[in-house]
């Protein structure tokens, strides 16, 4: 939790633009003209390069240090906040920026490109905190929650345990009801953002008899009695995001703490973890750009037999196909980011770009280690961290299996 701090500039700036755009909706210029999905309104724009320009200058002095210290820089998540990139699409009335989901997947991109571990609190906080609470939660939480998310409250998506990964909805998590509150028991595993969260938004079986349809959604305070949080695992990457197992023993929270309607959790996490899952997509393009970005001009400046080795068509051949194989998965991202704007069904696009834009990620950064020759297989060189940031983009928020048994059935409903 950190203190409430006075707003940026930028974020000003963040609400500034989310009036600029709604002019620009209006404007005859763009009524019914497709564009192409690498165009952006002249907000995006100017969010993208400004989040550029923040990442290069205040998140890529720090990445070392926070990958060495196994957490986030407390002041840089500071200025996550001050700058409006934790309130991306919420509505200026509780704090936020009120932009567009664009505007997240870009910010998400850009921080990426830098260091793909700062992407986590900015993706879950966006994707899935905010927007669960913004769309079904009530008036009075969104008032109570929303203005704290967006100022210095990270948040924590608890949906996973120890025995529940791909088969989530079998989670044994339970919260009973007694009187006008619900008692919480249970293990989550692997959360991100739980050593410094200050709000957690838990799946629980309010109703085991009815199986998966009793899984209901709470938001649960880090200082309520019973919730503690277990010691971050050492992981292989992005290992400045904290991920831990947080424990619920007899955790007691008002009934006003049930968000959405009773039963409907495994509704929520299908439903929003199709945003989620763009967001992560688009942690994996900036990854893969931002390797890509420290490759290319080493192989114009290494000389191997007396040329650049940019000049040997083997190396050409192999960074052209990289460049391409990022570009499909970008407009897989983008498309699907549009869609979500334009209120489409995304289940399977949202699939097809994370399977897509992980499996490109993992292979890229693989690739330009091998580019860059022994150099790229020391720490000295910034390849070796983006190739072990990648490989989380195809284990969460669901695996690439899962990924691709998502778009069979896609497939077999459109062929029934
Ligand atoms: C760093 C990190 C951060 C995370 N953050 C969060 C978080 O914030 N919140 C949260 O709730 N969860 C989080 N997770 C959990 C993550 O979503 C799960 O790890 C993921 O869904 C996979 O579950 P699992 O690890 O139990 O693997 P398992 O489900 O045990 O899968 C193991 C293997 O079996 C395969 N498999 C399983 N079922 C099938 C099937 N039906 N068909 C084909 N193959 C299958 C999988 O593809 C995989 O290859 C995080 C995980 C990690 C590693």
């Amino acid at each position: 939790m950190y203190p409430s701090t006075l707003r940026s500039g930028f974020r000003c700036l963040l609400q500034e633009l989310a009036v600029t755009r709604r002019l620009h909706l209006h404007a005859p210029r763009l009524q019914n003209q497709p564009r192409p999905l690498t165009q952006f309104t002249d907000d995006e724009l100017m969010l993208k390069e400004t989040v550029a320009k923040l990442a290069k200058e205040e998140i890529a002095p720090l990445v070392r240090k926070m990958e060495k210290n196994g957490r986030i820089d407390d002041g840089l998540l500071r200025k996550l906040f001050e700058n409006g990139l934790m309130g991306i699409e919420v509505p200026a009335e509780y704090g936020g920026a009120g932009s567009n989901f664009m505007s997240t997947i870009l910010t998400i991109e850009q921080i990426a490109k830098v260091d793909p571990a700062v992407c986590v609190p900015v993706d879950i906080q966006n994707t899935l905190l905010n927007a669960l609470i913004l769309k079904v939660g009530s008036e009075k939480q969104k008032r109570e929650h929303l203005p704290r998310l967006t100022a210095n409250c990270v948040g924590s998506f608890c949906l996973t345990e120890p025995e529940s990964g791909s088969d989530a909805f079998a989670l044994r998590t339970e919260a009973r009801k007694e009187g006008a509150e619900y008692v919480i028991n249970g293990t989550k595993m692997w959360i991100s953002n739980s050593d410094v969260a200050g709000l957690f938004l838990v799946f629980a079986n309010a109703d085991p008899s009815a199986g998966y349809r009793g899984i209901t959604t709470f938001l649960v305070d880090r200082d309520t009695a019973g919730l503690t949080v277990g010691k971050p695992e050492d992981k292989m990457g992005i290992k400045a995001s904290g991920t831990c197992m947080v424990h619920f023993e007899n955790v007691r929270i008002p009934e006003n703490n049930l968000l959405g309607k009773f039963g409907h959790g495994y509704k929520y996490a299908a439903g929003f973890l199709n945003e989620g899952r763009i967001g992560i997509a688009a942690q994996m393009i900036g990854t893969a750009q931002g390797c890509l970005d420290a490759t290319v001009p080493y192989t114009l400046q290494r000389k191997q037999f007396g040329q650049d080795i940019f000049s040997f068509q083997a190396l050409q051949h192999q960074i052209a196909q990289m460049v391409t194989e990022l570009e499909c998965a970008r407009l897989l991202v983008y498309n699907a980011a549009r869609l979500v704007e334009a209120k489409k069904d995304v289940i399977k696009e949202a699939a097809m770009a994370k399977l897509v834009a992980s499996e490109t990620a993992c292979r890229v950064t693989a690739k330009c280690i091998d580019v860059m020759g022994g150099v790229g297989f020391t720490t000295d060189f910034p390849q070796e961290k983006y190739f072990r940031d990648s490989k989380i983009g195809t284990i969460y928020e669901g695996t690439s299996n899962i990924q691709l048994s998502t778009i069979a059935k896609c497939i077999r409903k459109e062929y029934s």
